[in-house]
């Protein structure tokens, strides 16, 4: 199958378009200290607070959360965003710093790629598809999250999964394969099959900022990105019967 303009297009090699221009930069408020004088409850019980959370109450207990030393330089927390109701859910690894100042996962270069994926397979953040992070608070200089970090935010994503029930996950990049697989694999040894996620499919693939320092691996993502589709396709079929 060919790969469409949407997500080819990003190479440059289908036409020229005029992207809309940068958001203008903007100065970001200082960051207002976390009350951890009141540290998050710890163990048990916050686990089991977490797990009780229903979508309204989602977004404010990530706001509040104290878990690890990324809440000390957030300046908002970045729950997720999309459809509620929807069937596949994307992970990605962690916000930046645009992510940062507004509140929304991938809005930033690697979110627009995401959003031409999304568009090439005629989805997008608004229908069917919920945008979720491994760690909801940015890691300084955009760092790689730190095994502590992952497992203390760990909780809120398995929160959403259990939440959403989606029909399938897609884990972009290590990070989030690391974290849901439970393995230290690469990305190039996981994608091409279906992995499961308790009992949800899980495909892997590229994170698309990879992706815009590595262009030619475009096409294996797209790959992926149709393994996905016929995954979700015959899980819908299967439900008929
Ligand atoms: N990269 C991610 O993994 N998540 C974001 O939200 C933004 C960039």
């Amino acid at each position: 199958m060919a790969i469409p303009d949407e997500f080819f297009g990003e190479l440059g090699l289908v036409r020229w378009q005029l992207r809309a221009p940068p958001a203008p930069a903007t100065t970001l408020p200082a960051v207002a200290e976390p009350d951890v004088s009141a540290p998050d409850a710890t163990g048990d019980a916050r686990l089991a607070r977490i797990a009780a959370l229903d979508w309204a109450a989602f977004a404010a207990d990530v706001d509040a959360c104290t878990a690890c030393g990324l809440c000390r330089a957030r300046h908002k927390s970045v729950p997720g965003v999309g459809d509620r109701n929807a069937d596949w859910l994307f992970v990605g690894e962690a916000p930046g710093a645009e992510e940062d100042a507004r509140g929304e996962p991938f809005v930033g270069q690697a979110g627009r790629l995401l959003d031409n994926m999304l568009a090439a397979l005629r989805l997008s953040r608004e229908r069917n598809v919920y945008i979720a992070n491994v760690l909801k608070c940015r890691p300084p200089n955009n760092r790689t999250p730190e095994p502590g970090e992952a497992e203390s935010c760990r909780p809120y994503l398995e929160r959403q999964i259990a939440l959403l029930q989606p029909k399938l996950i897609v884990a972009l990049g290590k990070s989030a394969a690391s974290l849901l697989l439970h393995t230290d694999a690469t990305i190039a040894s996981l994608r091409g099959r279906v992995h499961r996620y308790g009992g949800v499919p899980l495909v892997v693939t590229y994170h698309p900022a990879y992706l815009l320092r590595n262009l030619p691996d475009k096409a294996k993502a797209w790959e992926d990105l149709l393994l996905a589709q016929a995954t979700v396709a015959q899980s819908a079929r299967a439900e008929v019967i």
